[in-house]
C-alpha cells in the first residue's frame, strides 16, 4: 500500500510502500476512505508532541471500511487504553497513562489501509460522506468535550476559526448559544466564513467583542490568547484550553482570573464523547467545510493549515 510517513522532525512526510497491515486480535483492517489533517499533525511534525518510535504513518482523524465486512467506521486520536488503571475506571479514559495515540503511537490513516482497535471504532452517521465525516473524529470530537466543560454559557468566544470552531459554531447555535469567533488580524476570509456559519459577532483576537463573554475556547496554540480570553470572559465565566500544545502563557495579573474565573485544557476524548458527537452531529446538522487533498499532497495540505490557506478542514483522500 502508498503511505505517507514520518520519518523525523523538520523533515517533511515521505510517500513510500508499506506491506498492507494484518489485525491482530481486537483490531480491525480498515481500507482508509478519508483521513482528516488536524493542528496536531503540525505539532508532531514540528516535534511540540514527540513521537517516540518513528517511522509513523500519521493521521488521526479516519474513515474507513472494515474489511472483509464491509462496516463503515471512524477512528480518533485515542486509539487504545489500558482499561485497567484508575483513570480507565472511571470514565476517564482519555487521561489513561498508557493511552496510545493514533498517527503518533499507532500508525494513522495517512495510507491505504491501517489497522485500529475495535473498541476505538465508531460507526459514521449514514447522513455523511467519507470525506465530510472525517472533520468530525477530531475536530468535531474534542472540540465537543471543549464545549461540554464550557456548561450552559450562552455567549460563547472561540479563538481560533479553523476545523473545531466551524463544527463548534453550528452545535452551539443549535443549542441556543452565541458565538463569538476570534481570528487572525486581518484574516478576513476566516471572519466571513464564521459570520456565514451564524456567528454573532467575528474579529481579530486583539479586539474586545461587544459584550462580555460567558465562556471562551482556544484553540489557537498561542499561549497569549489565554489571557485576552479570560480579560474578555465575565465573573465566573471559563476558558478552555482545547489544543494539545500551545505556547507559553505569560504572566497576567491576579484580578484577570479574580471573580471565580476558570483556566483549564481539556485532553483528548472518550468514547462516550465520540457516542454522544457522533448521535448529535447529523441532528444540529453539522455540515463540515472541507478542501480535499490525494494522499501524496498530504504534506502540503499541513503547509497549508499552517499558513491559513483554506476554511474549514483538510481531509486526505487516499
Ligand atoms: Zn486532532
Ligand atoms: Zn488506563
Amino acid at each position: 500500500m502508498r503511505a505517507m510517513v514520518f520519518e523525523a522532525v523538520g523533515q517533511p512526510l515521505r510517500l513510500l510502500e508499506r506491506p498492507v497491515p494484518r489485525a491482530g486480535p481486537g483490531q480491525l483492517l480498515l481500507k482508509v476512505r478519508a483521513c482528516g489533517v488536524c493542528r496536531t499533525d503540525l505539532h508532531l511534525l514540528d516535534g511540540e508532541v514527540s513521537i517516540e518510535h518513528p517511522p509513523r504513518i500519521l493521521g488521526h482523524q479516519i474513515v474507513g471500511i472494515a474489511e472483509p465486512e464491509g462496516r463503515r467506521v471512524g477512528v480518533p486520536w485515542l486509539g487504545w487504553t489500558c482499561g485497567e488503571c484508575e483513570y480507565c475506571r472511571s470514565e476517564r479514559e482519555n487521561l489513561c497513562p498508557r493511552a496510545r495515540f493514533t498517527g503518533r503511537d499507532i500508525d494513522g490513516g495517512m495510507a491505504q489501509y491501517t489497522v485500529a482497535d475495535e473498541r476505538y471504532c465508531f460507526a459514521i452517521p449514514d447522513d455523511y460522506p467519507d470525506a465530510q465525516a472525517a472533520p468530525l473524529l477530531c475536530a468535531g470530537l474534542i472540540g465537543y468535550r471543549a464545549l461540554r466543560m464550557c456548561g450552559t454559557a450562552r455567549r460563547l468566544g472561540l479563538y481560533g476559526f479553523g476545523a473545531a470552531a466551524h463544527i463548534l459554531t453550528q452545535v452551539a447555535q443549535a443549542q441556543d448559544r452565541e458565538v463569538y469567533a476570534f481570528t487572525r488580524e486581518g484574516d478576513s476570509a476566516a471572519q466571513a466564513f464564521a459570520r456565514e456559519l451564524g456567528a454573532a459577532w467575528a474579529g481579530h483576537s486583539g479586539q474586545a467583542p461587544p459584550h462580555e463573554l460567558d465562556a471562551a475556547i482556544v484553540f489557537a496554540p498561542d499561549g497569549s490568547l489565554v489571557v485576552q480570553a479570560l480579560q474578555a470572559v465575565a465573573p465566573g465565566g471559563t476558558v478552555v484550553c482545547g489544543g494539545i500544545h500551545m505556547s507559553d502563557i505569560p504572566t497576567f495579573p491576579y484580578s484577570s482570573l479574580w471573580g471565580e474565573r476558570v483556566v483549564r485544557s481539556v485532553a483528548n476524548l472518550t468514547r462516550r464523547d465520540a457516542e454522544e458527537f457522533l448521535a448529535l452531529a447529523p441532528r444540529v446538522p453539522v455540515r463540515t467545510h472541507m478542501s480535499s487533498y490525494p494522499l501524496e499532497a498530504a504534506g502540503q495540505a499541513l503547509e497549508d493549515l499552517r499558513a491559513g490557506r483554506f476554511t474549514g478542514a483538510a481531509v486526505i483522500v487516499p
